[in-house]
């Protein structure tokens, strides 16, 4: 299903095909990645004008945007091909109570600009952009708090509300991303808390899983038992994990056993366990697969068909991240499943760490194409091929 490089790019003309493969040529190249964020640190500190390279190369092509706004088209765009648009503002790293307050307000923009709007399918928000990591990090070590703290997590817990009762409001669920695993539980317990008042009739708030941690399948089926004793409906994201080195690292540092798995089978395993326990318990439970691997979406698309459950059910949905794994998201609703993206936004150099992630993500290994560099070569062979018949 997904080897159709026609329909995972029709949305993209000859021009912007060749430059997501220049893009993409670039970004193969281990090397310029690796000193890539160095450079552009040092390009921002001497103050060198490489804002306007970056907005109109690697940030035109991963993120929608600097605002809502600025992502219409690309919300437009995607539906013309029945996928959705998942608004996500991506500026990481804040630490003040005036930038809290103001992601929330940003993020409860989001959902204002999704009510009522297929197009627009859900929300998404992370905790650490409404609340300083390091208070969520000594309520996860189990720390006492200080009178002051306390009323810093007080006020970090109300926007979490605010954000989940806007979504009630507007009708459109939201999603919790899962973060480091030092800070998980917190995130974790909030998540429950406000999936235990809001998911009274169906889920509108979601948790993230993440199923490269060797508890992550265990927490997901007690969580939903939770749900079923306690007569709410599990929201639940699926993802494999993507702080691997990060976690691996400090375990190692802090000398602790790591929370992860040791093999990437053991998380492919766990991942389509998962998948597999949500659909066998699909009456309260609606799920997410945020992947871009194919054997996973191929399984769960299989699964679906053996249980009699139609593509556009609307409680199972696919998602993958804008301008990665088209031949995924457009493949999967062109055969009737629902899709969603994720469309970062936010001030281009606020959102750099986002863009050195997926650059890094889609570095050649060994000096091999990445996936995504041989589809876009496929496809514009494909092109040239079909117009010189
Ligand atoms: C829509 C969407 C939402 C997402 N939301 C979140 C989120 O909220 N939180 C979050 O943490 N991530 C999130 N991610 C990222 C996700 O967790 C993965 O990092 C990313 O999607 C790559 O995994 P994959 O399933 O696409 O496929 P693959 O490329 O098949 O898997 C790569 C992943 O496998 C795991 N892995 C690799 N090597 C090993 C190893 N040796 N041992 C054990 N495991 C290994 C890692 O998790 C790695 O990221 C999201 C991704 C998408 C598409």
């Amino acid at each position: 299903m997904f080897d159709n490089t026609e329909i995972a790019f029709s949305h993209l003309s000859d021009k912007e095909l060749k430059k997501a493969w220049w893009l993409f040529k670039a970004i193969n190249v281990n090397f310029l990645v690796e000193t890539g964020p160095s450079l552009v640190n040092l390009a921002l500190k001497l103050k060198l004008p490489i804002l306007p390279l970056i907005r109109s190369t690697i940030f035109s092509h991963f993120c929608g945007g600097e605002t809502i706004e600025d992502c219409e088209d690309n919300i437009a765009h995607l539906w013309a091909y029945r996928v959705g648009t998942i608004l996500d503002y991506s500026v990481e790293q804040e630490k003040t109570e005036a930038a809290f307050d103001q992601t929330a307000a940003e993020i409860i923009a989001t959902i204002r600009r999704a009510r009522g709007d297929e197009k627009v399918p859900f929300s998404v928000f992370k905790i650490t952009g409404i609340a300083r990591f390091e208070l969520l990090a000594k309520l996860d070590a189990g720390q006492a708090l200080s009178p002051d703290e306390e009323e810093e997590f007080r006020k970090a817990k109300q926007r979490v509300y605010r954000i989940c009762e806007e979504s009630v409001l507007a009708g459109t669920p939201v999603l919790i991303d899962a973060e480091q695993s030092w800070i998980q539980e917190t995130i974790d317990r909030l998540a429950m808390e406000m999936m235990a008042r809001f998911n009274k009739e169906s889920a509108l708030v979601f948790n993230t899983y993440q199923l490269y941690r060797k508890d992550a399948l265990g927490k997901l089926k007690k969580d939903l038992e939770t749900a079923a004793e306690r007569g709410f409906y599990l929201g639940a994201k699926l993802v494999r994990g993507a702080y691997l080195e990060k976690e691996r690292q400090r375990a190692e540092e802090l000398g602790y056993e790591s929370p992860l798995h040791e093999t990437k089978a053991d998380t492919d395993r766990d991942f389509d366990a998962a998948v597999a326990w949500c659909i066998d318990r699909i009456d309260r439970v609606s799920f997410i697969a945020g992947t871009h691997n194919e054997a996973s979406c191929r399984k769960l698309a299989e699964r679906m068909k053996e249980k009699g459950l139609s593509p556009d059910d609307r409680r199972i949905w696919f998602a993958q991240l804008l301008g990665m794994s088209d031949n995924i998201s457009f493949n999967l609703s062109h055969h009737g499943y629902q899709v969603a993206k994720y469309v970062p936004y936010g001030p281009v150099k606020a959102v750099l760490p986002y863009l050195f992630r997926r650059a890094h993500e889609n570095t050649g290994i060994s000096g091999q194409m990445s996936r995504e560099l041989r589809l876009i070569t496929e496809e514009l062979h494909r092109r040239k091929k079909s117009r010189s018949r």
